[in-house]
């Protein structure tokens, strides 16, 4: 499914290319949920088509049919592998290995850094070599909703692009054709509670992601009510943790903004039910904690005993907040 909004960084980026103007390390930014990777994809598609006429990869070439069948020689993704936490520095070399040599097939070869500041310290440093000498001819795209942990060093020799969210109104109509199952009061909440990302109020949607939300924000209600952590959370939790993390980020992110006075009129009821004089530094940590637990959600490390930490903060921070 194309990504409406998209489209005119698209467009930009193309132009970039064919100019000859484009950086070779782009940093695609932005909140979770607006299209980032999927930009990313469509840039290393459009960089390694051998005839990217129409303004875009053009779906038909060799290139295109190895990279979608996920076997293109000149294309390696990094990711955050799954017994881990983090990218470790291994990944980064062979990646960088990898890139100084000659293209297999057309003229390029791209590495892309899936949530690029997962990597940890000496990863980061092996990558900033390569990007301090840059092979020819060789791209690296990193995709990050959270570049400010990234090292100053290595942003400086990205060249930043930007995935905002879209304007109300084209995320509306987009999400009633992702999910039209949905009536229109449904798919407006899901928005709200999603900064208005669209790709986020999707997964709020599917797989009753709302009612499980609102278990979530019951638990957390709970205890604040002085109920023990050890309590609140049942099985489900830890059968899909990315939900569990998306939820306790989302959660957090709406008590930020409450506290600032920047609830949108969907979020004020909701916000209303939670704790409010919390103390505003703990809950940033709180939700980069938990935007952190979602982005390594997919490792086999124990998701428990991460989420029951998280609460145990929460509940000293509800603690601090009531003795003040
Ligand atoms: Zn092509």
């Amino acid at each position: 499914m194309s990504l409406p909004w998209l489209s005119d960084l698209q467009t930009r980026l193309d132009a970039a290319l064919h100019e000859q103007r484009l950086g070779h390390a782009p940093l695609i930014t932005g909140p979770q949920g607006v299209g980032k990777q999927q930009l990313a994809e469509w840039l290393v598609a459009r960089i390694l088509c051998l005839e990217p006429g129409s303004g875009q990869a053009c779906g038909q070439c060799r290139s295109c049919q190895l990279l979608a069948s996920a076997s293109h020689p000149d294309f390696f993704p990094v990711a955050i592998p799954e017994d881990k936490k983090e990218i470790p520095v291994d990944a980064i070399r062979s990646l960088s290995q990898n890139l100084v040599l000659t293209p297999s097939i057309g003229t390029h070869r791209v590495g892309l850094i899936e949530v690029a500041e997962a990597m940890n310290i000496n990863a980061a440093n092996a990558l900033l070599k390569t990007l301090e000498e840059p092979a020819d001819n060789a791209w690296l795209v990193l995709v990050s909703h959270q570049p400010g942990r990234l090292p100053a060093t290595i942003r400086s020799r990205c060249q930043p692009i930007t995935v905002h969210p879209p304007a109300r109104e084209l995320a509306l109509q987009w999400l009633a054709d992702a999910c039209p199952g949905f009536d229109a009061s449904k798919r407006l909440q899901a928005l709200s509670l999603s900064a208005e990302a669209p790709l986020a109020a999707r997964e709020l949607l599917e797989d009753d992601g709302l009612e499980f939300g609102l278990e979530i924000l019951e638990a957390l209600q709970a205890v604040a009510r002085g109920h023990p952590v050890t309590s609140v959370a049942n099985d489900r939790w830890w059968q899909s943790p990315e939900q569990t993390w998306r939820w306790l980020a989302v959660w957090s992110r709406v008590m930020m903004r409450h506290a600032h006075g920047f609830d949108s009129d969907e979020q004020q009821p909701i916000a209303q039910k939670l704790p409010s004089g919390l103390d505003q530094r703990a809950l940033a940590e709180l939700w980069q904690q938990a935007l952190s637990g979602r982005a390594m959600a997919s490792s086999t490390v124990r998701q428990d005993l991460f989420v029951t930490k998280w609460l145990l903060e929460w509940e000293a921070m509800i603690h601090r907040g009531n003795s003040t």
